[in-house]
């Protein structure tokens, strides 16, 4: 009752995100009641395993105990203030534990609220830090295939096509070179060989590439070999070219190191982080550069070289408060090498699917695992219909078009694994 209540309500009042909103028409929208651990439960009792972690943010379960007394103390002592002309403990704190975990050369942080706005403040950190230095450049280069926020210059350095190709008059110049087409080493070779063609006959004009580290999301979670970024950040020492890494999605543990560009041993200029920076809880996002690009703004005041860069809510403390508490329990709870386990158990599980004749490949980096299915067409909406398959049996699976893939919390339990990719396997084999 109380469910079929707030669906009316809901769509009387909300226009939802990423959504054509008539498929509500027939596709029910589901009221939350409350969640906890991976569990979200309904009106009516239903529980759902989260297994995209509601958008990739949640990092340690719903209504964690821990996070929640951290947020909750806060909360007592300051909300937010000012980040301009003041300060407060908690986002010292977190700048300090942020520097000495992220690799080398990466010395101050510059906040935002969501990741899209973190990817426009390196965009334009990058531009204005070679401006500082006497240097147009006004192009940026990015992977084909990438994803890198909704707002218009992040739009401008993505390259996913549904959610681009409708404003392309409104963004800014990009140029895109070929993501590594498959995670195998060759791949990897050919792709950076194209971007330094690229940089051989523009890289006057090219200000920075933006990379998603081994794993493009949106961009159905497509994987790379970490050598590319190698190779990446060697053409861009070479051709003084920035390298903007937008571990949104990919920090926070899950390729299985705490960050992907350790994978790699590589240090970008730039390092964009959000999504689970918070542990899931509220929004907030950082751009970590070095002290060399800050050094370039630093100067006698001079209202054309600082950075006059702001957000109302930049580094809001309740969400530093959370982002200080969820590095507490990967400290604390060893939570990379406990992943391990857990990302192996997920990797066997995985390897049932290439048998089902309508599954093309599938394909692992660390905590995520992706299922590419074949033979339908875009109209058939398949993934819609394993989305159904998953709720009608307790788990919130959102394919990428054909791509079924698996990114939970990091709490999850081999048995709700089992629950969450058995649902899946059972979906795909009512799809031949
Ligand atoms: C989600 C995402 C963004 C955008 O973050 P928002 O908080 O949704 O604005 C940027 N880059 C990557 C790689 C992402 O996955």
């Amino acid at each position: 009752m109380k469910n079929e209540e707030l669906k009316n309500r809901d769509l009387n009042v909300l226009w939802h995100p990423c959504t054509q909103m008539k498929d509500h028409e027939s596709l029910p929208l589901i009221p939350i009641k409350k969640a906890y651990g991976v569990y979200l439960e309904d009106f009516e009792g239903n529980r759902y395993i989260d297994a995209v972690s509601s958008w990739w943010v949640n990092m340690f379960g719903h209504t964690n105990s821990y996070i929640n007394e951290k947020v909750k103390e806060q909360l007592q002592t300051l909300e937010h203030v000012i980040l301009a002309g003041f300060t407060h403990e908690p986002v010292i704190k977190l700048s300090e534990r942020l520097v000495k975990l992220t690799p080398k050369n990466l010395d101050k942080c510059f906040y935002a609220d969501n990741g899209s706005s973190a990817v426009e403040v390196a965009l334009k950190m990058s531009y204005h830090a070679h401006l500082n230095d006497g240097k147009q450049k006004s192009l940026f280069v990015s992977l084909t295939n990438s994803y890198h926020g909704e707002t218009i210059g992040a739009l401008s350095v993505g390259d996913v096509e549904l959610y681009k190709d409708t404003y392309k008059p409104l963004l800014i110049r990009s140029v895109q070179t070929p993501v590594p087409k498959d995670m195998s080493l060759d791949a990897a070779v050919v792709a950076a060989k194209s971007f330094e063609d690229l940089c051989l006959q523009r890289h006057n004009e090219i200000s920075a590439i933006i990379v998603e580290p081994l794993i493009q999301g949106a961009g159905s979670m497509h994987m790379y070999h970490p050598e590319f970024l190698v190779l990446v950040r060697d053409i861009c020492n070479r051709y003084d070219i920035h390298l903007i890494a937008d571990e949104v999605m990919v920090g926070f543990g899950r390729t299985g190191e705490m960050f992907a560009c350790e994978k790699a041993k590589i240090s970008p200029d730039f390092l964009v982080l959000s999504k689970g920076l918070t542990g899931g809880y509220l929004p907030l996002s950082v751009v970590l550069t070095s002290n060399d690009i800050y050094a370039k703004f630093y100067c006698d005041y001079n209202e054309h070289k600082a950075f006059l860069h702001s957000h109302s809510y930049t580094g809001n403390a309740l969400a530093c408060a959370a982002a200080n508490a969820t590095l507490d329990i990967f400290e604390n709870e060893n939570i990379i090498e406990k992943n391990r386990v857990l990302a192996q158990y997920m990797g066997e599980k995985l390897q049932k699917f290439k048998d089902l004749p309508n599954v093309a490949s599938v394909r692992q980096t660390g905590m995520v695992c992706a299922v590419a299915l074949q033979g339908y067409k875009p109209e058939e909406r398949i993934g819609l219909r394993v989305y159904q398959y998953g709720l009608n049996h307790g788990v919130l699976l959102r394919p990428l078009g054909h791509i079924v893939y698996f990114m939970p919390p990091y709490i999850i339990t081999k048995e709700e694994i089992d629950i969450m990719m058995d649902t899946a396997y059972e979906a795909i084999v009512r799809l031949i």
